[in-house]
């Protein structure tokens, strides 16, 4: 399948759409999930073009993998939360609603089931 260079998220990289962004090296993107399932919602992108995981390189899958470890630890730590689930979906009928690569990052509290 093709990427689609006007997608959302790729319109976010280009600040042409307003986020809320945490963390940002020279590989990846993290920024605040608009409709956040839990507190600290978290999505993290590279910043090169990728419809998603069937479409990665293993550069751009290492660098996401990276980011996505390294806020999972700082969530925890500046949140609270006891723990983190991490979610990612691959094309339409896996779930996929943005074509560029993302993984959610879903710090956890005790006793709190992720909302709808
Ligand atoms: P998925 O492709 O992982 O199934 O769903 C896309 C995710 O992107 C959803 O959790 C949705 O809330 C989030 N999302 C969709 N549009 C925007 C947007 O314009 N800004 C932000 N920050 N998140 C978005």
């Amino acid at each position: 399948m093709d990427y689609d260079p006007d997608n959302i998220f790729a319109r976010i990289l280009r600040g042409e759409i307003p986020s809320t962004r945490v963390y940002e090296d020279d590989d990846t993107l993290a920024f605040m999930d608009i409709m956040p399932r839990a507190d600290g919602h978290l999505l993290v992108i590279p910043k090169t073009p990728c419809r998603n995981v069937l479409d990665a390189s293993p550069e751009q899958m290492a660098a996401v993998m990276k980011t996505v470890q390294k806020l999972s630890h700082a969530v925890m730590k500046a949140l609270g939360a006891g723990g983190v689930t991490l979610q990612q979906f691959n094309e339409a009928v896996g779930g996929q609603e943005v074509f560029h690569l993302h993984v959610h990052v879903l710090p956890r509290y005790e006793g709190q089931p992720l909302r709808p």
